[in-house]
């Protein structure tokens, strides 16, 4: 069985843009972190990471591209399958 994800594109920004839905959780999490004890340099630093990112904008188009040719795919056995 083959892995249907596409690779992940790595940013190369300094402050390390999460490129995944997950990763950005993670971000999301620290920024409530860092909000309920009060660190307003980790809460600048985390705003930081959720800024536009090329290497996030390449994995959706990715995720995208995945997803059409998924339901292409289903499309096509359908027809095939009669159903
Ligand atoms: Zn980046």
């Amino acid at each position: 069985m083959t892995d249907s994800r596409p690779d992940i594109p790595q940013c190369p920004h300094v402050f390390d843009h999460p490129v995944t839905y997950a990763d950005r959780q993670l971000v999301n999490d620290a920024i409530a972190y860092s909000r309920s004890i009060g660190d307003l340099t980790g809460l600048q630093i985390h705003l930081a990471r959720l800024g536009p990112c090329h290497a996030r904008e390449q994995y959706l188009a990715l995720l995208a591209d995945a997803e059409e040719a998924a339901h292409a795919d289903n499309i096509t056995r359908d027809h095939h399958t009669g159903t």
